[in-house]
């Protein structure tokens, strides 16, 4: 039984492309949807029934998209600790609030990770210069310091190669509250996307490899081109971090491999996941309707791969390149997600290819997409 009425509505926090698929998926099913987001073309405007123009942290305008709303998802982690907990007070909010506020904040989110017991790199917050130094003499150059709060897709890391670096560099430790991290030299990234339903039926989708440029994501390929010993240990750590942190819907954990060969949590995101995004061609069920069918207390089916993946992301830069081009290659599935400000890193959509050749494709997908320098 759903906790809601066909025909019932579905509120979303975040109107960019996330609450964009996650509202296409609702739909199709035949439920109704409210957006909030703070920017008037928010992708999501197109693919709901009301559209709430406010910024996240206007409790009222947020106070009403719950009013409307039969049940309450969020696309954007970084809603206001106290206005998150007074709302799932009072609304059907089925993710509650305290994984997320949990994952909101770097410090608290590795802290989380360490006692569920999965293995993280080496990592303090730092709030003075010298607690810098000192993690960095501690544990060697390089060093990536992070804002804890609010960065995004590389946005508020400053990598510090050497103690020379250390010397020049000027981090902002009063407008911020930071994190230092030992950077590693990374043999692979790869991700983890986990659908738990309001039942506690858990489905996961196949282990993700993802190639990062200035620290945004560039490219997925699924299932990654790893031993299978890595997909039974991030299930492992995700199974640590379930028991440890209650998830509902969807969420990603993204992990590095070390050339040590050791598998690393690097962070987890409590909603639907770019690196999962070919899970719209290439599974039985996308992270989308995952997501909305697990809220929802609907059994999901188990997940299976049709055929294999490789995504890329259309950043403006790419887009202003290729948008020619974009629908001359017919095995392209091009999604493009309707924000009209294009800026060179913006993600502005991306390209899924179902293939049985990753190699072929990934050569084929990189003439297009590598620019000219
Ligand atoms: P965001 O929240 O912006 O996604 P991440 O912590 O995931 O931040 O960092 C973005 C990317 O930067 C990672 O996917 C990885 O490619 C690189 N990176 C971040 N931290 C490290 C690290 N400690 N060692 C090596 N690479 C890192
Ligand atoms: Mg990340």
């Amino acid at each position: 039984m759903s906790s809601i009425e066909l025909g019932g509505t579905i509120g979303i926090i975040g109107g960019g492309q996330l609450g964009k698929m996650l509202a296409q998926s609702a739909l199709r099913m035949g439920y109704r949807v409210a957006v909030l987001d703070p920017s008037e073309d928010a992708p999501a405007r197109s693919t709901c029934h009301t559209f709430i123009h406010a910024e996240f942290s206007d409790f009222e305008s947020l106070k009403e998209l719950c009013r409307l709303s039969d049940i309450v998802t969020y696309e954007f982690e970084n809603i206001d600790a106290h206005i998150l907990r007074t709302l799932v007070d009072d609304y059907h909010i089925p993710q509650g609030a305290e994984t997320v506020l949990t994952l909101q904040n770097r410090d608290y989110e590795k802290t989380a990770i360490e006692e569920a017991g999965a293995a993280i790199v080496p990592y303090a917050k730092v709030s003075t210069r010298d607690a810098l130094a000192s993690f960095a003499d501690t544990n060697g150059y390089p060093v990536i310091v992070k804002t804890a709060t609010g960065g995004y897709d590389g946005k508020g890391q400053m990598v510090i190669e050497s103690q020379a670096h250390m010397e020049s560099i000027e981090v902002p430790f009063d407008q911020a509250e930071w994190v230092a991290e030992k950077y590693l030299q990374l043999e692979r990234e790869v991700s983890l996307t986990v659908a738990r339903s309001t039942t506690g039926q858990v489905e996961y989708f196949p282990l993700q490899e993802n190639l990062h440029k200035d620290q945004v994501l560039y490219r997925t390929i699924a299932p990654a081109g790893v031993d299978a010993q890595y997909t039974a240990k991030a299930q492992e750590a995700a199974r640590k971090i379930m028991d440890k942190l209650h998830f509902t819907g969807v969420f990603t954990i993204e992990f590095f491999i070390g050339q040590d060969g050791a598998l690393y949590v690097n962070e987890i995101a409590p909603r639907p996941h770019n690196s999962a995004h070919h899970t719209i061609e290439s599974c039985n069920i996308s992270q989308f309707d995952a997501h909305i069918l697990a809220i929802l207390g609907h059994p999901m089916p188990a997940v299976h791969q049709h055929q294999h993946a490789v995504m890329m992301n259309l950043l403006g830069a790419d887009l202003d390149r290729l948008e020619q081009t974009l629908f001359t290659n017919p095995e392209w599935h091009v999604h493009v997600y309707g924000k009209t400000a294009r800026k060179p890193a913006r993600k502005m959509g991306h390209v899924t290819v179902l293939t049985d050749d990753v190699l072929e494709t990934l050569d084929r997908l990189e003439e297009n997409f590598i620019k000219e320098e």
